[in-house]
């Protein structure tokens, strides 16, 4: 019998495994990470490659079907990508000018079918993992080590990729900045080329950044770590840039390691990017300065792939002992900010409650002393019954109560509310399912014909409900 060779591709994962198994070092000697945070473009996958095939891809078509000039279309295109601070903007054709003249008031994406339809095709094939970065994340996780992903990039192409790389679930949660806009009058979710396709994670937890803070500031690393019970000198961060990625890493005070392999600024093609990116001018120079000038040194280097931090490091859970005092810490941190929680919500009925007494002393008082009394000269109102002042008064008890519950305690509650839901995070990521507080915050929204009530309003509701006794009976004096 004749036995065939394995196909390539199997060759390949063979030979990767020795190759990681013989390279690997003795466990003993080299730094134990418990934590890993990673960058995603070039640094997991070649975004730089698969961006220039789909961009080029585009950029052909429409030079083509348009007649107008590259420069022309690359200069229209850069003003919208640095309008919408995306170099992946999915509505370019909606709001470049040439399209616009040419398309009337057609869709673009009718008209542009074929040219879409190409980019499309070039993202879906140039999109590729790294080699070994699947194998090597499956690595990590097997051994307990939580994955976290940390990306500027924004919302929907980011889930797209890991969708498409089968990492959903593997990375244990994503950071990204959320979904650009859309034009007003275009809905994601019909003009999207795969409508069907689902792009929320099954999986991994997704979380947004906040807005307008970007690598290397070390505010969103620390943030993603507070959501850990990790010692800093048990994470590892990886990313590609060494300006953004290691910066950050160093100024955190983790292990940094430069993803080499993934450098795309020398390429040729990079200056593709530059010419459409929504980078400003001010960005790219001061990337060309910085380069030269004050590059961090990155502690651990990956010239080859992804793979070699398993030759690099020991990547092990925390210890029991440290994951159940982590554990301890977290359940007392979860428990005082359910005390908090109960302690701010009490306060907030009692002033409720106290100024449904004190509407019920002004208004027992106004209708007593109305019957007692005969009209006096109120200045430009004229002769009106001095039981009004009674509830004028009241105007300002009714100020005063809603003001201590709005903007004092209401506010400090809603803290307390978000701590407890972080803590929570923390306890799940850390395999123990707890959502008192987020199933609380899930429930309360109330569905009305005006819409959705949450707190904040359900608040003002009270309040307007409560004031709204002393509206009437002031104006029923004032009408005397
Ligand atoms: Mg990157």
């Amino acid at each position: 019998m004749i036995v065939g060779c394995p196909p390539p591709a199997l060759c390949a994962l063979m030979s990767l495994t020795l190759h990681i198994l013989l390279c690997m070092p003795l466990q003993g000697s080299l730094p134990t990470v418990s934590l890993l945070v990673s960058d995603l473009d070039n640094t997991l996958w070649d975004w730089f490659h698969a961006w220039y095939a789909s961009f080029d891809a585009l950029l052909e078509g429409l030079v083509r079907e348009l007649g107008v000039g590259r420069e022309q279309l690359e200069g229209e295109i850069r003003t919208v990508h640095q309008l919408r601070g995306t170099s992946e903007y999915s509505w370019l054709l909606y709001e470049l000018p040439s399209v616009a003249d040419f398309c009337g008031d057609k869709d673009p994406f009718v008209i542009f079918r074929e040219v879409l339809h190409k980019q499309n095709s070039a993202r879906l094939h140039e999109t590729r993992l790294y080699e070994g970065v699947l194998e090597t994340l499956r690595a990590v996780k097997s051994a307990g080590v939580p994955i976290v992903a940390y990306t500027e990039a924004q919302s929907y192409w980011t889930k797209w990729r890991i969708t498409k790389l089968g990492l959903d679930g593997i990375i244990d949660a994503l950071y990204s900045s959320s979904d650009h806009d859309a034009p007003k009058d275009i809905s994601p979710a019909e003009k999207r080329f795969d409508p069907a396709a689902d792009m929320s994670l099954k999986r991994t937890d997704h979380r947004h950044v906040h807005g307008g803070i970007i690598k290397p500031s070390p505010v969103i690393l620390q943030d993603i770590l507070s959501q850990f019970d990790v010692p800093l000198d048990q994470v590892l961060y990886i990313g590609d840039s060494l300006m953004k990625d290691v910066a950050m890493g160093q100024a955190v005070g983790v292990m940094d390691a430069h993803a080499e392999y993934g450098v795309a600024i020398e390429k040729p093609a990079y200056d593709q990017l530059r010419r459409v990116s929504h980078w400003t001018q001010k960005d790219i120079e001061s990337e060309r300065l910085a380069a030269v000038e004050t590059t961090p040194k990155p502690t651990y280097v990956m010239t080859k792939g992804f793979y070699e931090i398993l030759q690099q490091f020991n990547f092990r859970a925390q210890s029991g002992r440290s994951q159940r005092r982590g554990k301890e810490t977290t359940f007392g941190g979860m428990e005082k900010a359910i005390d908090v929680q109960q302690h701010f919500n009490d306060l907030s009925w009692r002033i409720r409650a106290l100024w449904l007494t004190a509407l019920t002393f002004v208004l027992g008082t106004t209708f007593l002393a109305y019957g007692d009394s005969k009209p006096v000269t109120m200045g430009f109102l004229g002769d009106k019954p001095p039981s009004l002042v009674i509830p004028a008064l009241g105007l300002f008890l009714w100020a005063a109560f809603r003001f201590v519950d709005a903007a004092w305690y209401h506010r400090l509650l809603v803290g307390s509310v978000i701590e407890g839901i972080r803590l929570e995070k923390v306890l799940t990521l850390g395999g123990t399912e707890i959502s008192l507080t987020k199933a609380i915050g899930d429930n309360s929204p109330l569905s009305t014909v005006l819409g959705v009530m949450h707190s904040k309003h359900k608040l003002n509701a009270f309040y307007l409900l409560g004031g709204l006794p002393l509206f009437v009976t002031i104006a029923f004096l004032l009408s005397r």
